[in-house]
């Protein structure tokens, strides 16, 4: 079967208790693009990653990725990478261990991409992760997930602890990745600045709301005709 999107949400939506974290997204994300989340705090961003992720199940609605209803977590799991907004890591393990029981632990590990990200972001192998700085501890988690050589990334604000280095390494690598494998994926942030230049999709969420979901080629085409060429300024 050929699936040309990695996420298709209908009507989507998720309450917690009487407060729904997301309403009526719809949602269409073509494979192989690089897109951007992004919404203040508490816009629903990691609710819809959850929900991608198939951690939650939604209230209304349905939610499929790659072809897939995401709560068939046994089908997707193989196939999507998620990094947590909070360190989802064994503390006690060091680097080494953790890469270890990545590779253990995925079938389709590249431990020659595993190792060449470590190198590259000078992360020491020897110690446990719980020394580490948060930049680093995300970094390793960013790592764990690109090596699982994923169809789908999912990654919950991986900007917010990592120096502005580290950021622009790390845009390098997805869009590297993104390019080479045609892997998918999907990046929240609160802040459109961190996501512009690595993005070709962009979905905002304001409100528990999908106010805009498109590439960013048909952003501007739109933009352009509103507003008219820059020649008539
Ligand atoms: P942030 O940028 O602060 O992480 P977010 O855009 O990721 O925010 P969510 O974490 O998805 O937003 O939360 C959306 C809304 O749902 C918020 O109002 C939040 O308080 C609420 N919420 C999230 N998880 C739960 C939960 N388990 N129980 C009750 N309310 C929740």
């Amino acid at each position: 079967k050929v699936v040309s999107n990695a996420l298709h949400a209908q009507q989507l939506g998720k309450r917690y208790g009487a407060h729904w974290a997301l309403r009526n997204c719809n949602i269409q994300l073509p494979r192989g693009c690089i897109a951007g989340l992004v919404g203040n705090n508490g816009a629903g961003k990691t609710t819809l990653l959850h929900l991608a992720a198939g951690l939650l199940r939604p209230s209304t609605g349905s939610i499929e990725v790659l072809g897939t209803p995401s709560h068939n977590m046994a089908m997707l799991l193989p196939h999507i990478g998620f990094v947590a907004q909070e360190c989802s890591l064994y503390r006690q393990f060091t680097v080494s261990e953790t890469l270890i029981a990545g590779r253990k632990l995925n079938p389709t590990w590249d431990e020659s991409l595993a190792r060449s990200l470590v190198d590259r972001f000078k992360l020491p192998l020897k110690q446990t992760i719980g020394k580490l700085s948060g930049g680093q501890q995300a970094l390793v988690a960013i790592i764990m997930a690109l090596a699982k050589d994923p169809e789908l990334l999912l990654l919950d604000e991986p900007f917010s602890n990592i120096d502005p280095l580290a950021k622009h390494e790390i845009g390098k690598v997805i869009m590297e990745l993104a390019f080479e494998r045609s892997l998918t994926i999907l990046i929240s942030s609160h802040v459109l600045a961190d996501l512009e230049a690595l993005c070709d999709y962009l979905i905002i969420l304001a409100a528990s709301q999908v106010r805009l979901a498109d590439s960013i080629e048909h952003i501007m085409e739109q933009h352009k005709l509103l507003i008219g060429p820059s020649e008539s300024f």
